[in-house]
């Protein structure tokens, strides 16, 4: 069971889950609080989530942003 704070960010080019001030992945800033579901991807080359997802790192990701 995977509880988070309703403060965590997504960024929204990514949808992956940004810790820090800026994407880890895109470097970008464009952030949304907003969220639906949450993937965990641990390797996105045998994932069936991170393929449909178009996710090419691993990580933990939404799968809606707003
Ligand atoms: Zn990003």
């Amino acid at each position: 069971m995977i509880r988070m704070a309703r403060k965590d960010k997504v960024c929204r080019s990514c949808r992956v889950f940004v810790e820090k001030d800026t994407c880890p992945l895109c470097g970008g800033t464009d952030f949304g609080t907003t969220w639906a579901g949450v993937a965990i991807v641990l390797d996105q080359t045998k994932s069936e989530v991170a393929k449909k997802m178009e996710v090419s790192v691993a990580g933990k990701y939404a799968l809606k942003v707003r």
